[in-house]
């Protein structure tokens, strides 16, 4: 049997951006898991005001949905676990 090597380079080429799960997803509880969607397909808005900078707005570039990244034990050194929730559209 012979193996053909297609050479398809677009099969192990990084993405620049994840694929967008806004839509089917609210709540991120995996801290890397978390943390990547936030760095890789949301943009930062800002820390909200009040929350000491443990929470922080992200918004999707491709729905316009708001996501608030928070550390709930953010007072452990490099911030504790993190969880990203999606904002409820009122
Ligand atoms: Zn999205």
């Amino acid at each position: 049997m012979t193996i053909i090597h297609l050479g398809d380079s677009s099969f192990s080429e990084p993405k620049d951006a994840m694929d967008c799960r806004c839509d089917e997803i609210t709540e991120i509880a995996n801290t890397m898991e978390a943390h990547n969607y936030a760095t890789k397909h949301l943009h930062r808005v800002g820390t909200i005001e009040g929350s000491g900078g443990w929470e922080i707005q992200y918004r999707c570039p491709a729905t316009g949905l708001d996501w608030i990244m928070s550390f709930p034990q953010g007072h452990l050194q490099g911030g504790g676990p993190c969880i990203l929730r999606r904002m409820r559209p009122d």
